[in-house]
């Protein structure tokens, strides 16, 4: 009793999180972590981890290398287990940015096998006007991942089992991350809650069809979804996110029905869209973006990062 009794204070202190934390770390299953961005967007994007029998799974590694470093400090605090893995959901330099840190922290690096092509060449791309010559240097210096596949992959932590899935829609190549025992699906940028998603690579068409998948899955309305961004996610929201994503569609071809195209279409479409889901928040320039590359998809004109060879 008395050993069990201090356990429990022990892990108590040892949940106690710093202030300073650039994320918020929530528990949402035995052994399972979700690590969420928080207002002031230190960390980027969400990350996470699966602390199995004889190792700990991560997924994903925020924007920068301080954010990916006290992700670290965070799971020695709660396990002495060695860190094995890092999945990358893509190869996003919001995603990615941290995999040295997690890397040099003893993580083999698993992602898509496109990333390995992308992630040094297509976040430039990605940063577009933001990109600076420090963010230059940081892309170029991005590990490739050690462990490259373009099929569902099966992780064994001892017993543990976690599921990476390729999955179509954000990309062109992306994984999931499902812990069966926990009912926890990662999704990566497959899923954003109450923001809206940044389609500059991605297929909409494929990107519902894959939200659909999810809504569908078995034990779907007990399952706790992990978006890429917003907070930690239920099946409701996975319908919401995939109802905006079909408003965006219906509304972006109606109104280039209407004779509206580039800023117009922006400025026809987005007080519809806020009006549809008014708990969203839905900048200008996010919402702009968003019509340009649904615009771009319709007519066939989106471009949308190519695969290289091995
Ligand atoms: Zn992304």
């Amino acid at each position: 009793m008395i050993a069990l009794a201090m356990f429990a204070v022990f892990a108590g202190s040892a949940f106690a999180q710093p202030a300073s934390l650039p994320f918020e770390l929530k528990q949402i299953g035995p052994g399972v972590y979700a690590a969420v961005d928080g207002p002031e967007h230190k960390a980027g994007s969400n990350a996470g981890f699966v602390i199995g029998d004889d190792g700990v799974l991560v997924v994903d590694s925020f924007f920068n290398l301080d954010a990916a470093r006290a992700l670290v400090g965070e799971i020695h605090r709660l396990t002495p287990k060695p860190i094995r893995y890092v999945v990358n959901t893509h190869y996003h330099i919001d995603h990615t940015g941290g995999d040295q840190v997690l890397r040099d922290a003893g993580a083999v690096i698993i992602a898509h096998r496109n990333v390995r092509g992308w992630v040094r060449t297509e976040n430039v791309h990605l940063l577009g006007s933001q990109i600076t010559p420090e963010f230059r240097a940081q892309i170029a210096a991005l590990p490739l991942p050690d462990v490259t596949t373009g099929n569902d992959l099966t992780v064994w932590l001892g017993s543990r089992k976690v599921v990476i899935r390729t999955v179509l829609g954000h990309t062109g190549g992306d994984l999931t991350i499902f812990v069966p025992d926990a009912k926890v699906l990662f999704t990566g940028d497959m899923l954003w809650r109450k923001i809206p998603p940044n389609l500059i690579d991605g297929s909409v068409k494929e990107w519902t069809a894959t939200d659909a998948d999810f809504e569908h899955m078995p034990g779907a309305a007990q399952t706790v979804f992990v978006p890429g961004h917003g907070d930690v996610a239920n099946l409701k929201d996975v319908e919401d996110f995939r109802a905006y994503l079909l408003d965006l569609r219906r509304l972006v071809t109606d109104g280039r029905k209407g004779g509206f195209t580039d800023d117009t279409l922006a400025k026809a479409v987005t007080p519809k869209l806020r009006a549809l889901h008014p708990d969203w928040t839905i900048s200008d320039r996010a919402a702009a973006a968003e019509v340009g590359y649904m615009a771009d998809e319709l007519t066939g004109k989106k471009r949308r990062p190519v695969p290289t060879a091995d």
